[in-house]
């Protein structure tokens, strides 16, 4: 059972709707259906039974009210087929010819319009267009009512008109809204949804999915894993570049740098071809060739890091998702083409950007799907 079957049973039978069967409840002989539908959307003109949801938009105790086949309803949802049957009360009231009134408050009516309109074939209206707070809502009812195979070409074509599995530029919301469709729908991809949202997200999503009352049902092992992996992730970027730091405090040779001379006085630079005509600084003092030193690949690093905004004490981190932090790393390491000493390719400085953005690759490159593959799924994933 899932979750959501606790509160199928939370609904009731509206003592005062429908009329009495003119035949008795005791004859098996159904009767007549009531003509007074009380407004409710006629998904079937002969429908046995009424379907109430709580319009969201009254203030009073306002109703939507639909008027459904019970057989169709049967046929395609296991859940109904039992809400349906003799041993329930809506069941049994059918059957006398009641016509009940079945109040399904807890349910989003804008989900189940959708969801009973592509029962009874009166899907003409429904869009292809979803938000994916509408496609996640109808995932979550669909799970609650176990009709997904009924609504199988529809999430197909939802998924793929919306082109859903694409999560650039989504917040948090919508990404956790994504792969809880992604979960009640029972998508077979939905380890490759997980490690691709991985990437997406920013380090505070987890609050906001647990303040979502819809996302807060996704399952905790599956939030925990993708939640582990980003901290992780953040944490090895940052430790990454504080490590290349010390790496580069340690010391190491020096290398002309050509073409470029300073004022060990006042600092200046000099970077033209013959230097200061007399190799005089303005400040008096008599320049001298430049070299790459422990003390200015150091300097070098850290200005390179406030550049691209990723010093290792700055925000970025607690407001960036892994993929967009891999792009400044990605900026980091071209710098490594500015830096020009004898050293060439064996200038520490120049070693270690190269690396830096290998190693931050392959770490998302290890971002696979496998790691959400054994989380604890469950059997909500099917083959
Ligand atoms: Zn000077
Ligand atoms: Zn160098």
């Amino acid at each position: 059972m899932t979750r959501s079957s606790s509160k199928r049973n939370r609904r009731h039978v509206s003592d005062d709707e429908g009329e009495e069967s003119a035949a008795g409840p005791s004859t098996s002989k159904r009767a007549r259906p009531s003509p007074d539908v009380s407004g409710a959307v006629e998904l079937d003109p002969e429908g046995d039974a009424i379907f109430a949801f709580k319009n969201p938009d009254s203030a009073s105790d306002e109703t939507i009210k639909f008027l459904v086949s019970s057989k169709v309803l049967s046929l395609a949802s296991p859940v109904f087929c039992k809400m349906f049957s003799p041993q329930f009360q809506e069941g049994t009231r059918v059957r006398n010819g009641e016509r009940p009134c079945i109040d399904l408050e807890e349910d989003d009516p804008t989900a189940m319009n959708v969801i009973l309109r592509i029962l009874h074939f009166q899907s003409d209206d429904i869009s292809f267009d979803l938000s994916r707070a509408e496609f996640a809502s109808i995932a979550v009812h669909s799970d609650k009512y176990d009709c997904r195979r009924a609504l199988r070409g529809w999430v197909r074509g939802w998924w793929h008109a919306n082109e859903f599995d694409a999560m650039f530029d989504l917040t948090s919301e919508e990404v956790g809204l994504t792969l809880l469709a992604a979960y009640m729908f029972r998508f077979t991809s939905l380890p490759r949804l997980a490690a691709d949202a991985a990437k997406h997200l920013k380090p505070d999503f987890l609050g906001k999915w647990q303040e979502h009352e819809t996302i807060s049902l996704l399952p905790e092992t599956l939030k925990v894993a993708v939640h582990t992996w980003l901290a992780d992730g953040v944490d090895y970027v940052q430790g990454r570049l504080q490590a290349i730091e010390g790496s580069l405090l340690r010391p190491g040779k020096g290398y002309l740098v050509p073409f470029s001379w300073e004022c060990l006085h006042c600092g200046k630079l000099f970077e033209y071809g013959d230097g200061p005509a007399d190799m005089k600084c303005s400040c008096g003092r008599t320049v001298v060739e430049r070299y790459c030193t422990t003390q200015s690949r150091v300097c070098d690093y850290l200005n390179i890091l406030r550049l691209v905004g990723l010093h290792h004490s700055f925000q970025p981190f607690k407001t960036l998702s892994i993929l967009q932090i891999a792009i400044f790393v990605k900026e980091i390491s071209g710098y490594r083409h500015t830096h020009i000493c004898q050293g060439k390719e064996r200038c520490p400085l120049v070693v270690q950007l190269r690396d830096l953005c290998l190693e931050v690759d392959h770490r998302l490159d290890l971002m696979n799907v496998e790691r959400f593959e054994c989380v604890g799924l469950g059997s909500k994933v099917t083959t």
